[in-house]
Formats: C-alpha cells, sequence, structure tokens
C-alpha cells in the first residue's frame, strides 16, 4: 500500500470538494421529490462542485446495457435513449472492468464510442466510476471536462464517494424499476463457461462464500459515535484473528498460519484505520467508510501488475468483508457460522487457500471462484482435497442468488446455473458413470501393479502440500514419487525459516509412514514466483534464472532448505533431488553443498539420516550429452517431462497457443525417453518420470514400452493407470513402438497406439 504519510495528504486536499457534496447530497436526499428529480439536482450539485461541464448516470439495465438516466451537461433529450451496449465505449469499459476509467483525452480513446445524441463531441477528458452496490454493479457515474483534464485521485475519491451515495439512491428511491424486472436473466437456465482449475462433476446449491454485507446507512448522524464503532470494532477484528492464529489446529498447519500472519499484519496497518476514520470524518457510517476505503484501495492496488499486490488485494478485500459483518453485528468469521447444505457449491469472489480449508470438506461439492486462475493457490488445494473447481469467471456473483441449483463441470470449466431437467438428467448419469468407474479404481487399491508378461510397475505420487498426504493411503501408490516443495513457499506470506520449514518435512515424513519420499529441492523462477522474493523481469522466464541455476546463485536458501530436510529425515533415508540439471557440474555443486551440510551437522554432534540420496532430474535436453558421466555419479534420476518437451520442442508449457502443439507421444520424445530409460537400466541407476504424460493412460503404456518401471502421477491418475498396466502385456508395445522407430515412422504415434491398444484390449 502507499505510505500513509502520501494518503494523509491526499486526503487533506480532498476534504472541502468531498465535504461539500457530501453536505449537499444529504440536503438533496431529506428534499421532497422523485426519484429522477433527485438524481437530476445530484448530476447538477456534482458537476458544480467538481468544476466539470458534465455530469452524467448511466443506469444498468436488465440486458447489460447502460442507459443515461441524468444528465448535467449532455443533450437532456438523450436522457433515456442513449444506451450503451454491455461493454461499449469508455462508460461500458468502467462497468466491464469494475474500476475508475480516467482518460484525458476521451476521443482518442481505442474504446470511444460516439454518440451525436449526447452531444459529447465537444468534451475531452472523462473520468467514469462504477456504481457499486454489496459488490454488484448497478450503473456508472461520470464527469467530463472540455479542456484535456488528467482527474486527481481526489477527484477519483470523491467520485467514488458520490457513486456509493447514488447506488443507494438507485435502490431505495424507485429509480430503475427495470431492475426488478420479473423476466430477469436471474431466474433462468444459464451456462457460463470459466477456466477448468480441478476435474470432476458436482449437482449442488450456490453457498456464497462470506456474502457481503450490503450497506445501506451511508451519512452519519453522529461522526463521533461512529469513530467510536469503528475503533471498537477495528479491535474486536484484530482480536478475532489474533485468537485464530492462537488456536491449536492452526499453530501446526503451515498454509493456514501464514495467510492468517498475511491477514493480521494488514488489520493492524495504522494508514488503514486513518483512512477509514478520514471517511467517518466526512460525514460518512462506519460501514460505508470501509467500504469507501475498500473501494479507492482496490482502485489502486489493481493497477499493480506485481502479484505480490494482487495477493494482498484477496487480503483487504477479506478484512473489510469481516470487518464489516462485526460492524453489523454479525461476527468475523462468517464461514464457521455458515449452516452449509450437504452438497454446497462454493462461489467466491476471490478465495485464499486456507479459507478454502477453512469449509467442512464433507459438505463441499465443488468451488467456483470469480478471481482465480488454474495456477493461483486456491487451485492447488482444490486439486488436493479432490474438489472440482473452476476460475476466472468475471461477473458470475451478479448472474446468480445464494441458494440457486447449479451444475459444475471441473474438467470443461462449465457452470449450469438454475439447469433445466434434461440437462440435470445427462450429468446425473455422467456422475454415476464416473462414479463406477472410481470404484472399480478403489478395488484395485492394494492390488500390486503386474503387467500381463509378469512386469512390476512401481507407480508413485505427485504431492506438494500436506493436504495431499491422505491421497498415499487412499490411492494404494508406493511412496511419493515428486515432492514440490515450492508450493509450501508459495503459499506462505514470507520466506519459511528452517525450523518451519523441518516441522513441514517432518509432517510429510510421518503422513507417508514407511513409504519413500523423494523430495524436489525449490524450483522456483520461470512460471512458480514467491510474492515475497524479488526476480528480475525477464523476456524468456522458462528459460531463465530458475531451479538448480537460482539455487547455485543463492546457496543461502538452497543450503537452509537442505539443512531442514536433514533434521527431518534423521532415523531414515533423504531422497533429494535437483531439477534443471543442464550441466554435470552443476549436480556436483549442489551435492557440495549438501555434502558440506551434512558435514557440519556431524560435527556439531547432531543427528543425520541413515543416507543421503541425492538425484538429478532430467529435464534439459544438453544433460543427454553427458548422460553416461551423470550416471557415474547420481544415486537416482527422474524425467521431469513437463519440461523437458518444453525444451525439445521449444514450445512453452504455460502458453495455451503452443503447448499442445506436440504430443508427448511424438516420435522424438518416444527416441529421447527410451535412451534415457536404456541407459539407466544398463547403468543400473534407478530412473523415474514424475511429468503429467505419466497420469495418462495411453502415454503411461508408451513408457513402460520404452523402458520405464517406476511412474510418479498425480493422485486421481493412480486407479487408472493401474488398470491399464494389469491390461497390458509390455513386451508387445516395445515391440509395436521398435517397429514404428525403426521404420522411420515420423509425427506422432498416438493414432497407432490407440489402435493397437483396441486389438490387444489394454485399458486406456
Ligand atoms: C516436470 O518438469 O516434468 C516436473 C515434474 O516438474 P514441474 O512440472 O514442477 O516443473
Ligand atoms: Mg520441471
Amino acid at each position: 500500500m502507499s505510505s500513509p504519510q502520501n494518503d494523509e495528504t491526499r486526503i487533506a486536499a480532498a476534504e472541502p470538494a468531498l465535504r461539500a457534496i457530501m453536505r449537499r447530497l444529504r440536503q438533496i436526499m431529506a428534499e421532497p421529490g422523485d426519484g429522477q428529480d433527485r438524481l437530476n439536482k445530484i448530476v447538477r450539485q456534482v458537476a458544480g462542485l467538481m468544476v466539470a461541464e458534465v455530469c452524467s448516470i448511466y443506469v444498468k439495465r436488465q440486458d447489460g446495457s447502460l442507459e443515461l438516466f441524468a444528465t448535467e451537461g449532455l443533450n437532456p433529450d438523450a436522457i433515456h435513449t442513449t444506451r450503451m451496449k454491455r461493454g461499449e465505449g469508455l462508460v461500458g469499459r468502467c462497468a466491464e472492468i469494475g474500476v475508475p476509467v480516467n482518460v484525458p483525452k476521451a476521443q482518442s480513446h481505442p474504446a470511444f464510442s460516439y454518440r451525436p445524441e449526447t452531444g459529447e463531441e465537444a468534451y475531452h477528458s472523462l473520468l467514469a466510476v462504477p456504481i457499486l452496490r454489496g459488490g454488484a454493479l448497478l450503473g456508472v457515474l461520470v464527469v467530463q471536462n472540455q479542456t484535456p483534464r488528467e482527474y486527481t485521485d481526489e477527484d477519483v475519491e470523491s467520485l467514488q464517494t458520490t457513486a456509493m451515495l447514488v447506488a443507494e439512491h438507485i435502490v431505495s428511491g424507485d429509480v430503475a424499476g427495470a431492475l426488478q424486472d420479473p423476466s430477469s436473466s436471474l431466474n433462468t437456465t444459464t451456462r457460463i463457461v470459466g477456466e477448468p482449475m480441478s476435474e470432476g462433476i458436482a449437482l449442488g446449491h450456490i453457498v456464497l462464500h462470506q456474502p457481503r454485507v450490503t450497506v445501506t446507512e451511508l451519512l452519519a448522524v453522529d461522526p463521533e459515535a461512529e469513530l467510536e464503532r469503528l475503533g471498537r470494532s477495528v479491535i474486536a477484528l484484530r482480536n478475532a484473528i489474533d485468537s485464530m492464529l492462537k488456536t491449536e489446529s492452526l499453530a501446526k498447519a503451515g498454509a493456514h498460519r501464514d495467510v492468517l500472519e498475511a491477514y493480521a499484519m494488514f488489520a493492524n496497518d495504522r494508514g488503514w484505520l486513518r483512512r477509514m476514520q478520514e471517511a467517518v470524518r466526512e460525514g460518512l457510517t462506519a460501514e460505508a467508510a470501509v467500504e469507501r476505503v475498500q473501494n479507492t484501495t482496490r482502485t489502486r492496488l489493481l493497477r499493480q501488475n506485481d502479484p505480490f499486490w494482487r495477493e494482498r488485494l484477496r487480503d483487504l478485500d477479506d478484512l473489510s468483508d469481516r470487518l464489516l459483518r462485526i460492524l453489523v453485528g454479525r461476527g468475523g468469521t462468517a464461514f464457521s457460522e455458515l449452516e452449509l447444505p450437504d452438497d454446497t457449491i462454493l462461489v467466491a469472489r476471490n478465495m485464499g487457500p486456507a479459507e478454502l480449508l477453512d469449509y467442512d470438506r464433507s459438505k463441499l461439492r465443488a468451488v467456483v471462484v470469480e478471481e482465480a486462475s488454474a495456477q493461483s493457490h486456491v487451485a492447488i488445494v482444490a486439486k488436493a482435497l479432490d474438489l472440482p473447481a473452476i476460475g476466472n469467471v468475471p461477473r458470475l456473483i451478479e448472474r446468480l442468488n445464494s441458494g440457486d441449483p447449479a451444475i459444475v463441470d471441473g474438467a470443461a470449466g462449465d457452470i449450469h446455473l438454475r439447469p433445466s431437467a434434461d440437462i440435470e438428467a445427462s450429468y446425473v448419469d455422467k456422475v454415476r458413470f464416473l462414479a463406477r468407474r472410481q470404484k472399480q479404481f478403489r478395488s484395485l487399491r492394494n492390488k500390486a501393479a503386474i503387467t500381463q508378461d509378469g512386469v512390476h510397475v512401481e507407480l508413485q505420487l505427485n504431492a506438494g502440500l500436506s493436504i495431499d498426504m491422505p491421497h498415499l493411503e487412499a490411492s494404494g501408490a508406493s511412496g511419493i514419487g515428486l515432492f514440490r516443495t515450492e508450493l509450501q513457499f508459495m503459499i506462505a506470506s514470507t520466506f519459511p525459516r528452517v525450523t518451519k520449514q523441518t516441522a513441514t518435512y517432518r509432517e510429510i515424513l510421518a503422513a507417508a509412514g514407511d513409504k519413500p519420499v523423494t523430495f524436489r529441492a525449490l524450483d522456483i523462477g520461470g512460471d512458480k514466483v514467491l510474492p515475497y522474493m524479488r526476480q528480475p523481469k525477464e523476456d524468456n522466464p522458462a528459460l531463465g534464472w530458475r531451479a538448480v541455476r537460482l539455487a547455485l546463485d543463492r546457496p543461502g536458501l538452497f543450503r537452509m532448505q537442505v539443512r531442514a530436510l536433514l533434521r527431518a529425515s534423521v532415523g531414515r533415508d533423504l531422497r533429494l533431488m535437483i531439477p534443471m540439471i543442464t550441466d554435470i557440474s552443476e549436480f556436483r555443486r549442489a551435492r557440495a553443498l549438501i555434502d558440506r551440510e551434512r558435514a557440519v551437522a556431524v560435527k556439531r554432534g547432531q543427528p543425520v539420516p541413515e543416507r543421503v540420496l541425492v538425484g538429478a532430474m532430467i529435464e534439459v535436453p544438453a544433460i543427454l550429452y553427458s548422460l553416461d558421466a551423470l550416471l557415474h555419479e547420481v544415486d537416482f534420476v527422474s524425467v521431469g517431462s513437463n519440461d523437458l518437451l518444453q525444451y525439445l520442442f521449444a514450445a512453452d508449457r504455460t502458453n495455451p497457443l503452443v503447448a499442445t502443439r506436440y504430443d508427448p507421444l511424438h516420435v522424438a520424445s518416444l527416441r529421447v525417453l527410451k535412451h534415457i530409460a536404456e541407459t539407466c537400466v544398463a547403468k543400473n541407476v534407478p530412473v523415474t518420470l514424475c511429468g503429467e504424460m505419466g497420469g495418462n493412460t495411453i502415454e503411461a503404456m508408451a513408457l513402460l514400452g520404452v523402458g520405464f518401471r517406476t511412474i510418479s502421477m498425480a493422485p486421481a491418475s493412480v486407479g487408472p493407470v493401474k488398470s491399464m498396466c494389469l491390461s497390458v502385456d509390455v513386451s508387445r508395445v516395445r515391440d509395436e513402438i521398435d517397429r514404428a522407430l525403426l521404420s522411420n515412422e515420423t509425427g506422432s504415434l498416438r493414432d497407432r497406439l490407440r489402435r493397437f491398444a483396441e486389438t490387444d484390449s489394454v485399458e486406456i
């Protein structure tokens, strides 16, 4: 957030205009007259007090268009005639993005839409702010000037505060009868498409995550009393967070605690409280002050591209919502008070991982988050909880009612609101089919994966958080083949200390019991960003300063992690692999650092693990040309096929335009993978593959064919892959692939292998 001093200076300068507007609006609200009269008076006053030639109010209609309801300065004949379509022009853009639009030269802006009936060609600068109530958009408030003018932050703040009052007036003043249209889209079946975050189908009823308190009393009668109420509520909020931090279950759980510590930091931010107090002194109620500071800070934080500030925005929203609930006497922890239906489809504007973990999993069927992507922390947690999840669905909440029936199809990213009977019936069938398959897979849990020709295959799990660990037992996997340690770091708000890391790794190892766990040393950089760590901006992050490169340049971080892993693994083996080895010297340097940490521990008389096994990840094609030499020095290798294939095919794995352009079953990848597996077998070095391809049945079949016997995958893939293993004759797949490679076939072998699986009755 900006410094408190800056904010104070700004607020002091903004006072006169804002105070005057507040005073006038209060008078207008008290005067007799109908809704339209009041809107006319409001635009006249605001234009005068903000020294603008134009002030207009657009109200959102049922179809999403914005209708001009009142104007000072534009042609009065345009009132109730001019309508901007959804997203049209600068006004539509403001409604679309939900934050102020401030343009000094409106006509030369690419989004400008010229409406001759309004006579607005004479005006150059434009400031539009959304009229919001309880988070839902009701319209847009606009001021315009003839001269090109950059509206100041104070202007924006004044107009946002005015918009809050206008919102109240629109709802209570019978302004927009259209808003209560009985044929509203809120009553009809709707399909909305978002971004898949976690697979699975769920049928249930919508529950809003921490439903917003709608602020209805905006103007304070007694500012002193309001200030006191605000102060008391902030103290209650801080106490509630402190006691949450002290509860025993949270004291242990890393992810929860980190998030709450970030809240605590924000809740104690003096700048935040001061800004709210200022708003009360200007005449707002405590609730309206919370909302105004939330809106203005939101606008500022949204301008930042840095993910750190985006995360803080989530904290701010969450804290403001909690504070509002305390102010209206509904307590600070809504989720613990909610009576959840047994088939809850949780919908949130945004949500942190710890908040999702606070819900009773047994009642949740799915989660949908308006502002989250597949790489977000909440997506990682949803996957770990095996909960269907969809993200990136702007304006979902305004299209639904709490309690609506809904269907979530996590794999497709589809949300069906108020589904018709036939849609529901087809999903009920789908769910039955999936449930039958799951039951079948569960029945294989304790069965060894032995192929038709007697080959033993080891199926291991990929994991990254302690909540993944129950899957180890449930799936029947033989160990953790890849533990992505960076996930713990990604959901933390500060760099975890050695003691904290040690506790986390101990917890993981305890949960694994006798089964082996292969930790992967911190793999950050590329698409994995730590919000609290400054990393240089790179043009090609995937080819940049990441994984072992970063670890060797910042050996302090790496050594801290190694120390924690050594301490946590006392009494058993430590298995640690190093990501992105490109040159053998990198492996040697990493191993030397590990050996040094171990030697230091021994010298201090500290216990150490029984054995320290160090492996290399094969992810960069260059290392394939030193493979023999590398295999002499490593204890094991693991193929990170996600990275290996992105580098082999020069196709960025995070770019949807190219990520799926090359098939993992292309002859190029199969030749590379065959070379790795055969060389490892010849040198007697254990080899695993832990990229996503190992979790797809047909790819896993091909991996057996080129020589892999250990594959590590996501929990949901273990059942289907085991079922493939039990039905396949590995020597026949090997012969099929060899024939294709020997005859110099080109391109992907997917179709050929699919036909093979069909004729050979392999379950793929
Ligand atoms: C891989 O690259 O295949 C891998 C397992 O590592 P990550 O996906 O975490 O980069
Ligand atoms: Mg990788």
